[in-house]
Formats: C-alpha cells, structure tokens, sequence
C-alpha cells in the first residue's frame, strides 16, 4: 500500500486512544469563539466548518462525493473558484484530524466527525490514484466491512423461488417474466407513485412531526445507474427522480416512496437540516459526503423504512387493494410477488460478494455481469446496469443490505416503539460501528 494508506493507518489508531487530552485554553482566542461557547465546542465548530470547505474542494476532482449542500453558497463558490490540490487536501485532511484529536471531546458528534474526515480523506487518495482493497475501503469510507459469504445459501434461496415460480427455461427469465407482467404502464406512472409517496407520507406524518414546508417533486429520467434518487435541495426540499430504462415493476412504487421520500432520504435530509444543523448548530452536516459513514445509515434506514411503514403483509395488501387497480394490473398476482420478493430479499447480499470479488480483480467484467444475471436474477441488459453501478459507487452496494440488517437490529434491541428508536437513529450522530456494538450484531464491522 502506498503513502496515503500508511498516513490512514497512523489517523485510525490515534483515534483508538482512550485518552483524554488536556484542552488547550489558547482555543478560547479562537476568532470562532462566541459568548457563551466551550472552547472544545469552539474549536470541534471550528474543524467542522474547515472539513465542509475541504469537502467542497474535494467535491472538484470527485464529481459524486457532494451528495447535498445547503451550508453558505459563498462556501462553495469560494471552493470552485480555487480549490487547493489534492497534495494539500490531503495534508489538511490529516491536519484536521490531528486538531480533533487534540481537542479531545466525546461524544457522538466529535466520533461521527472524525469519520468524516478519515473518508474524506480516503476519497481524496483515490481521487490521487491510490487504490484499497473493497474490505479496506469499506471500512474506512462507511465505517463497516461485509462479512464473508458462503455461494451455497445464495444457491438455497435460487432454490426457494424455483419452487415458488416453476417452469420451463432458466429461473431469472421466469422471474423477469413474471415481473415484467407487472410493470406499471408509462402512463399510469405518475398516479401509482403519487399514491404510494402519499402512502408512505401519511404513515410517517402518524408518527413524525416534519417541519411546515417540507416537500418534494418527482421527476422521470433516463440512463442512470441506479433506479432511483433523491436529491436534497435543502430547505427541506428534495428532488425525487426514478429511472425509467426498463419497466418499472408495480412493488417498486412503495419500496421507492419510502426509501426516496418517507421515512427514507427525504425525511432523514429534512431531520439532520432541522436537528443537527439548525437546533445544534453543526454545520458539517449542510454537506452530504456520499462516500462517509452516513451513506450506511441513510441507505439502511431508507430500506428498513419500507417495513417500518408497512410491516407484516401491509405493502402487499395496500398494492393489491390500490396500487394495483390504479394501474390497470390484475391484484390477484400481489401474494405471488410478495412470495417471490421475501426469497429474493436473502439474495440482496449476493451484490456485496460480487462487487468484492470483482473490485479487488478475482473475477472479470463478463464473469460478474453473469453473477449477477444469476444471482440478481436480472436480464442481461439490468445485470449490465449493475456492473456499471458497481464501477461507479464501488463499495457503496453494502450500504443497502448491511445497512438495512444493521439498522433493523438496532431498532428491534432498542426496546420501545419502533419509529421512537428510528427517529432517534436518523436524529444521533451514529455509524455502522455504533450500530453493531449498541445491539451486539454479528455484523460487527470490526476487521
Ligand atoms: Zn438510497
């Protein structure tokens, strides 16, 4: 490994140190400071808004890592206008880190910081042309490692929806077959998916007080390598955008109302705006770094928001007796579906396995796109898609499953009402290590 990845292991030890460092009073000279404030909390505000500024600068060479930003625009107009390079980045990445340390706060805000910054910092190697295993990379962009798979159970679930979709020909065209007789057609799109966002939007709001104002608008689009977005506008405004390349399958309306809009991406944007940068004045989270720790929990927690919404048979019952009248589709086929999806549900990790082998040159291109025909059961066409996904986001696939199976542990362990432990979840400063100690999961993203 080079340069970068010996500097990182230096910056993950250091923050291992149960110590408690002396402050350093000369912080209360701080330019930063304001009446009233600790000078630790002076200078953690301090190292956040220097982390934002880097991210926007990092956000030049690494057109995905900005995910959102709703911090001062002069910020970001500042950080285009002359963005260091990445050298310097990576210096100042290591400067802030050691300045964290130094201030020797803990607590939830200051841990999730230093995440931050240790994936920022990763980024900015990989934008420098360093590379990382995909367990190395996991772990220091999200905070988590996938666990080892076995192929077999990833046969036994083939197995299952054999038995569940018997036929001639190969499985995943009778799957995408059968699934393809379920698309919603293109121009009853739009009122399937505003019923179901106003589904998902009525269950979170029983539970879920969002600020006045809160909104979205939904778009359809083309040739993208995920199905789809949310783009948070701030403001507490997203932009929802799903991909219409290939037929848009009628359980996908709920599934993307909840994970895009309520109580997924859009509710958790708005919470963070509301919470953590108004009421709390941490500004590091005006920007969203896609690749950080909070991907983890923003993609678990959009998952595992499907089925706190509608648990036990509640998403099959309200497409059957809705969503599926409303597109002109036959509801006797949604216990069917339903079926087939809780089998292809145990197939979801098969994508991390695929993308590790893949990343780290143990298979090629073609033998991944078949993988993932296979095990993705998708058309050759959709396979290709994920490739592409993969080549793009790279780790990022475990966000969805290891997340979800994460955040879901943690709800379950909490105890109380579920939306009360998810709220807090989306409303602490929390990663996949936090998750897996408060619950003791085997997904322990230790290495
Ligand atoms: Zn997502």
């Amino acid at each position: 490994m080079k340069r970068f990845a010996a500097a990182l292991a230096f910056v993950l030890l250091a923050g291992c140190g149960g110590e408690t460092q002396t402050r350093d009073t000369s912080f209360q000279e701080s330019p930063h400071a304001t009446p009233g404030d600790a000078p630790a909390v002076t200078e953690l505000n301090a190292v956040a808004e220097a982390f934002v500024k880097l991210g926007l600068e990092l956000g030049v060479y690494d057109d995905d890592y900005v995910d959102a930003y709703h911090g001062p625009p002069e910020w970001r107009a500042a950080a285009e206008a002359s963005p260091r390079s990445l050298d310097d980045l990576a210096a100042a990445a290591d400067a802030l880190i050691a300045r964290l340390d130094a201030v020797g706060e803990k607590g939830a805000r200051p841990a999730m910081l230093r995440r931050q910054l240790v994936a920022a910092r990763t980024r900015i190697a990989m934008a420098s042309g360093d590379t990382f295993s995909f367990n190395e990379e996991t772990k220091l962009l999200y905070d988590a490692v996938a666990p080892a798979y076995d192929l077999a159970e990833f046969d036994a679930a083939l197995s299952d929806i054999d038995s569940a979709l018997p036929g001639e020909g190969p499985l995943s065209q009778r799957v995408q077959d059968f699934r393809n007789s379920l698309a919603i057609p293109p121009d009853k799109l739009g009122p399937v998916f505003d019923a179901a966002i106003a589904e998902c939007r009525r269950r979170t709001l029983e539970h879920y007080d969002l600020p006045a104002g809160e909104n979205f608008t939904i778009g359809y689009v083309t040739d993208k390598p995920w199905s789809g977005y949310n783009w948070y506008q701030g403001g507490f405004v997203s932009k929802i955008e799903i991909n219409t390349d290939f037929p848009v399958i009628i359980d996908r309306a709920v599934d993307l109302g909840c994970h895009e809009g309520y109580p997924g991406h859009h509710t958790w944007n708005v919470l963070v705006e509301r919470d953590f940068v108004g009421a709390n004045g941490w500004i590091e989270y005006s920007m969203y770094p896609l690749f950080s720790p909070q991907s983890l929990i923003g993609e678990g927690s959009a998952n595992f928001g499907i089925e706190l919404a509608f648990p036990g048979e509640e998403k099959t019952a309200f497409e059957r007796d809705v969503l599926y009248p409303l597109a002109g589709l036959d509801p006797s086929n949604a216990e069917k579906l339903a079926g087939v999806n809780k089998a292809r549900r145990k197939l979801s990790h098969a994508r991390n396995h695929i993308a590790r082998e893949y990343l780290d040159g143990r298979i090629g291109r073609e033998t991944a796109i078949d993988m993932l025909e296979k095990y993705g059961l998708h058309s050759r066409e959709r396979a290709e898609q994920s490739v592409r996904f993969i080549e793009t986001y790279r780790g990022y696939v475990l966000n969805y499953n290891l997340g979800q199976d994460l955040v879901k542990a943690y709800v379950e362990a909490a105890g109380d009402d579920p939306w009360t432990a998810f709220e807090r979840l989306l409303t602490t400063p929390l990663s996949a290590s936090d998750l897996a100690a408060a619950t003791g999961s085997g997904a322990a993203p230790s290495e």
